[in-house]
């Protein structure tokens, strides 16, 4: 008998029958004689309704309350859920985020699992109930409410089964696993049976949603026996752990897009030491995280600094560059939304010089024009036009495929 989490996205309980769906999954696993602990997503665009439902009454609202509303999501899934299995015949309880011992810091809307109290969820366990559990959110010092960000249900879910020391993590989605590229976008993307953690963080990072970043993180240094896969198909999914021994494919993985981001120019700055330091200790004193950067090289006594943040932090950083315009000496600063950031992922590029070569070749047969270029040990992102983002994904997925074979 094993100790199993499973956790299920927002599609996947998205109505009556897909929660009775869900319910059937998780009996079924229940029979054969596991210990189940199951984390649950809000239902369909619940979520994405809340925000709006807030922006209706206060678009400034707290991070806080904010917090307080959209936890509410999760815990309509998660008692449906646990009627639909009551009705079924089976034993089950749902549980709050708080109920279930999930401690959080402070910082609302982002908030990071200090620790799993687990003796509610043990107890319950004990009594061989099926125990469902709120996604995404938490308490913290105070007693508040807190969530952990978007797509961040994924992260509860390993947090539990690192702190219970489960024997598998399934992650359920609407796709059968980890692909290539996103299979609802890219004609021709394969599923991979294995990826290791190290690639999926980095896929994952550059805006494959399909798993939350921090949960492949806490996968990895926790050892979590993690798999995605899909709660419709009943296919095999993907397993995701230390080291995958059957990769086909060792060069690139997968190919990732991001479009909700923004890039910001400061022109003219001062060529002189201490400017960038000045520039980003800012950004980071306010929690600003800052991508890709790029700085040219000096004209005479200036500079140009060009950095990407997160969407959510464009308005933000750029009004605390403006409050620094007479500090930092520059003459303006541009901003863009307009721009969108294409990865390709694999550990395998790291000995293999002509992997950037490529997706650059695919970019410039599709006359894509490149702004920025940023590369790791098994990584390379390009910056394009959001225009450009999808056409870039799918070009730089067919010539890896036209190249290798396989992807
Ligand atoms: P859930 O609601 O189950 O958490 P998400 O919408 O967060 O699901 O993540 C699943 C989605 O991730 C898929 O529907 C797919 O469109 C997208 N996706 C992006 N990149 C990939 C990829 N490389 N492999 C699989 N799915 C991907
Ligand atoms: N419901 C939250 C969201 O939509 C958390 C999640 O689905 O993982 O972001
Ligand atoms: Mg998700």
């Amino acid at each position: 008998m094993a100790l199993i989490v499973q956790k299920f996205g927002g599609t996947s309980v998205a109505d009556a029958d897909r929660i009775r769906n869900v319910a059937r999954i998780i009996t079924e696993t229940y029979r054969r004689g596991h210990s189940l602990v199951v984390v649950l997503s809000a239902q369909g665009d619940t979520t994405d309704d809340l925000i709006a439902k807030a922006a209706e009454i206060n678009p400034k609202a707290s991070k806080r309350e904010m917090d307080m509303l959209l936890s509410t999501g999760e815990q309509i899934s998660c008692s449906l859920c646990a009627m639909a299995i009551e009705a079924m015949g089976y034993p089950v309880v749902s549980l709050t985020g708080w109920q279930a011992g999930f401690k959080t810091n402070s910082v609302y809307s982002c908030a990071r699992i200090k620790s799993v109290r687990t003796e509610r969820i043990m107890a319950e366990l004990d009594k061989k109930k099926i125990v469902i559990i709120t996604g995404f959110q938490g308490i913290n010092k105070y007693g508040d409410v807190t969530t952990l960000g978007r797509g961040g249900s994924d992260t509860s879910a390993v947090a539990l089964a690192a702190s219970l020391n489960a024997d598998l993590c399934q992650i359920y989605t609407d796709v059968d696993g980890v692909y290539t590229a996103d299979p609802r976008c890219v004609k021709g993307a394969r599923k991979l049976q294995e990826i290791t953690y190290d690639e999926m963080l980095e896929l994952a990072t550059l805006g494959a949603q399909v798993l939350h970043n921090r949960s492949v993180e806490m996968a990895k240094r926790y050892n979590v026996n993690l798999e995605v896969l899909s709660s419709f198909s009943g296919q095999p999914g993907t397993k995701v752990k230390e080291v995958a021994k059957n990769m086909e494919k060792p060069y690139v993985s997968g190919v990732a897009k991001d479009k909700h981001i923004a890039r910001l120019a400061l022109i003219g700055l001062p060529d002189k030491p201490g400017t960038a330091f000045r520039l980003f200790s800012t950004l980071a004193r306010h929690k600003i995280n800052v991508d890709i950067i790029l700085q040219s090289i000096g004209r005479g006594e200036t500079k140009d600094i060009s950095f990407t943040v997160d969407l959510d932090d464009m308005e933000r950083a750029q009004e605390l560059l403006g409050e620094m315009q007479s500090t930092l000496g520059f003459d303006h600063i541009d901003v863009t939304d307009d721009i969108a950031k294409v990865s390709i992922v694999g550990a395998g590029m790291i000995d293999n010089p002509g992997v950037a070569a490529l997706m650059f070749e695919a970019l410039y047969n599709a006359g894509i024009n490149i702004h920025m270029i940023s590369t790791s040990e098994i990584k390379v992102s390009v910056l394009v036009d959001k225009c450009d983002a999808d056409t870039s994904v799918q070009v730089i997925h067919d010539r890896f495929y036209e190249e290798f074979g396989n992807i």
